[in-house]
């Protein structure tokens, strides 16, 4: 088998494996931009729900001081009642509009706060269909995920296995090359040189469609099992097909093909 053939072996069971890691890498990628969108929204909640449960009992508070004033207010009603010193009467009516002031004020904060609360109650409940959303959204992202998993998670551990066994038959500076190449090309690491002019020797990778000097041309088109790689993209160069040398003496087949084709040569 040649060197080719080995890296064409390599690189069909490589792209199932890739294949398989792209659809779990695309749910784990989903799943997390769910998990984070949910975190928004869940941290708003929190937010909002301390502040509730906060301005609620500085309302308890308020009101607690709103008895204190209350009682007090009763006490100077009944001794004003009772009061027969004109002096003291007048000190303890004064006292009274002091306190009647005090509570009114109180009765202002209390209402500013109830006003508070309803906001952030309903804002709170603004949350409630977004956040049941998101969690249904993350939901069917962690299903999906965990469907491809148990549906491919076998298939790519023997699909690795195998992509082991592959890459095992050849030397570890043709594997490294495969590697980077597959790496850098979404999986493509193999690539046939195309021919632009064989007659003005212009050669091009069919990959990435950069000019390959004469020099790489040469050494694919001698199938020598040399590692060749594109200096551009770094896809190992390929020929299927070697064509005759430009005033090489042509084979039969070769001739009549030239003659059918007469652009064939470039
Ligand atoms: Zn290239």
């Amino acid at each position: 088998m040649s060197l080719i053939a080995h890296l064409r072996a390599l690189h069909t069971v490589d792209s199932q494996v890739r294949g398989i890691k792209t659809r779990f890498d695309n749910a784990e990628d989903a799943l997390r931009r769910h998990e984070l969108k949910l975190d928004v929204v869940s941290g708003k909640r929190r937010d909002l729900d301390k502040q509730t449960r906060q301005v609620q009992a500085m309302i308890s508070n308020l009101e607690l001081e709103d008895t204190t004033f209350k009682e007090r207010l009763d006490h100077l009603r009944a001794e004003l009642n009772t009061s027969s010193n004109p002096k003291i009467y007048n000190a303890l009516r004064d006292e009274l509009k002091v306190v009647e002031g005090k509570r009114d004020e109180l009765a202002e904060r209390i209402m500013a706060q109830m006003e508070n609360l309803e906001k952030l109650k309903k804002e709170l409940e603004s949350t409630d269909s977004p956040s049941s959303d998101q969690t249904r959204l993350r939901d069917m992202a962690k299903a999906t995920l965990q469907e491809a998993k148990s549906e491919l998670g076998g298939r790519l551990a023997e699909l690795e296995a195998q992509r082991g066994r592959a890459a095992d038959l050849l030397k570890e500076e043709v594997r490294a090359a495969f590697d980077d190449a597959a790496d850098k090309n979404e999986g493509e690491a193999l690539a046939e040189v195309t021919i632009v002019s064989l007659r003005h020797r212009e050669f091009a990778c069919g990959g990435c469609n950069a000019e390959l000097p004469l020099d790489a041309y040469s050494r694919v088109a001698a199938q020598a099992d040399q590692l060749v790689t594109c200096l551009t993209c770094g896809r190992i160069l390929y020929m299927d097909q070697i064509p005759d040398r430009p005033g090489a003496k042509k084979t039969k087949v070769a001739a009549k093909e030239a003659a059918l084709d007469p652009d064939q040569l470039g």
